[in-house]
């Protein structure tokens, strides 16, 4: 069995900490291998190699840290079906969605080789007589990411590739049930010249992350998780002096009005509520339907659309038609999300198409959950109020606009919404009122772009700065202004002290 182990100094480090993960196949249920679980004292040692590489790395020029960026674009691109294999291995999705993840990190890989122009600052000539003002975007130190199981890859580049960028050292601490990817990400940078101790992965579980949440090295921390491990990483490093964003977990809504081109609108809901087996978090959990006749011609068309899925593992031969949907990630959350939809069973939501009990022939073992369809869902149920981040779309019905709006904004979480409608003005509307972080018209997964950023609202994020984009830029530099005078020139009059504010 292989054991996984850390990645300190530009190099594989053995962990001594005796204590181990069992890392799983999601579509056999196997264990594939092991991943170690560091002790507090390895993961110190992590922040002190990054810390002590931070004094190099940091005055380094930005345009040779884009050049390193440039070259691990490069590897990336060079060793994507590697990459998407090993995340479709451990994960489960399917393997163009495995693709299409490393495809979205790889941008913000792209963006941070722009440092060079991002992190130029400001400047003011004559701020006051012979004064000139200008700012600098300098590093924070040693930073710290803490990511989730459900990408493995991305995740970790919306973190990374703008802290090196900009002159941070980095140690990444990734999920215990799919770490290969990280460790993987960890030797392209070696391979693409990035001086050892500068990026660091130490695996463990919540040892490792207490440690890096209370040691006065790390100056800041991004985590992605779900909600009350998110709220506990803000408190604790904020407790401790460090800059935090912490995103949390999501129950995003689409709102289908009676005007909408339905048959567009139920494809895009197909792939938002089911790709990735509903485990991502901007997947589309709840659709709240205008109108009982938009409601029944809506649930006609997904069950239709359920029907032709096919679902199984993330990796098929060549011959095979590849899957639409994969396992998922343990069998823990397998029996989890069964349990969800059985509790909306009983609390009188109806069952249209059910997934428990889903069997792929030759898979018996895996951890599949069917695609699964829930109609007649009312906001008091606990399907409704919770995060189930399974396949399990819930259609509720509502007779108006308002009463549709409410009920997102009413929502604990505020991650992701959308609207299907023709009517500009409605979505006009919707875009300006929905309290939300990230909004889609007529697009069921609005995930904005490198360049842009990305958080939600309310529990889905803690913390002002969101993920990638000028917010990532932000976070993970620290501004200060210089305001300059130089006494030998011919323009200076008098010096004499001065004992108010200036105002120049
Ligand atoms: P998780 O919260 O269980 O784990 C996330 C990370 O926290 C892992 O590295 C894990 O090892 C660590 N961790 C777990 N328990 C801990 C504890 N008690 N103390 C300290 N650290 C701990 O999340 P997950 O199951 O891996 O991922 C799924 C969740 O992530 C969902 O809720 C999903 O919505 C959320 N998510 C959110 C976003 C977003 O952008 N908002 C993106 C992806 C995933």
């Amino acid at each position: 069995m292989q054991t996984l182990q850390n990645f300190i100094g530009g190099q594989l480090s053995e962990s001594h900490s005796g204590r181990t993960s069992a890392i799983y196949n999601p579509a056999t249920g196997e264990q594939i291998r092991e991943v170690v679980l560091s002790s507090p004292a390895e993961t110190a040692e992590a922040v002190s190699i990054a810390d002590k590489a931070f004094s190099s790395w940091s005055k380094t020029s930005p345009l040779k840290r884009a050049r390193v960026m440039f070259k691990f674009k490069a590897l990336l691109e060079n060793n994507i079906d590697k990459l998407a294999r090993m995340i479709s291995e451990e994960h489960g999705k399917v393997y163009s969605d495995a693709v299409g993840e490393v495809t979205r990190g790889l941008e913000v890989v792209e963006f941070a080789c722009g440092i060079p122009h991002l992190q130029k600052g400001e400047h003011s000539a004559n701020v006051g007589s012979g004064v000139d003002s200008h700012s600098l975007m300098q590093p924070l130190g040693v930073c710290v990411g803490i990511t989730p199981f459900n990408f493995p890859a991305m995740v970790p580049m919306w973190m990374f590739p703008i802290a090196l960028a900009t002159g941070n050292t980095f140690v990444l601490k990734p999920s215990e049930k799919d770490p290969s990817a990280s460790l993987f990400l960890a030797e392209l940078l070696k391979e693409a010249e990035l001086p050892d101790g500068v990026f660091n992965v130490i695996n463990g579980d919540k040892e490792a992350v207490d440690t890096l949440l209370t040691d006065p090295r790390v100056q800041a921390v991004s985590f992605v998780g779900s909600t009350p491990i998110a709220e506990y990483i803000y408190q604790t490093a904020s407790a401790h002096g460090k800059r935090c964003q912490a995103l949390g977990g999501a129950k995003n809504h689409c709102v289908l009005m009676p005007d909408a081109d339905i048959d567009m609108a139920a494809s895009a809901i197909m792939g938002a509520a089911y790709g990735a087996a509903g485990e991502r978090c901007m997947a589309l959990s709840v659709a709240v339907v205008v109108g009982d006749e938009t409601g029944d011609k809506l649930v006609e068309k997904l069950k239709q659309q359920i029907s032709q899925m096919r679902v199984g593992p993330g990796i098929c031969d060549k011959e095979t038609q590849e899957n639409d949907m994969g396992p998922v990630i343990s069998s823990v959350h397998q029996d989890k999300i069964c349990q969800y939809i059985s509790s909306g069973e009983s609390e009188g939501a109806i069952v249209l198409v059910d997934g428990r009990d889903f069997k792929v022939q030759g898979y018996e073992q895996g951890y599949f959950v069917g695609p699964t369809l829930l109609d007649q869902v009312s906001p008091t149920m606990k399907v409704y109020q919770e995060e189930i981040f399974g396949p399990v779309l819930c259609v509720v019905r509502v007779t108006d606009y308002q009463e549709a709006i409410q009920l997102i904004n009413d929502h604990e979480y505020g991650n992701g919404s959308a609207i299907f409608t023709r009517d500009g003005d409605t979505a006009r509307q919707f875009g300006e009122e929905v309290q939300t972080g990230m909004v889609g018209v007529n697009v069921p997964i609005p995930v904005p772009m490198a360049f842009h950023s990305f958080g939600g609202w309310k529990r889905s994020i803690f913390g002002p700065l969101n993920m990638h984009g000028n917010d990532g830029v932000r976070f993970y530099t620290r501004m200060k202004t210089i305001t300059s005078r130089w006494p030998t020139g011919v323009r200076m009059e008098h010096h004499d002290s001065s004992f108010v504010m200036p105002t120049m």
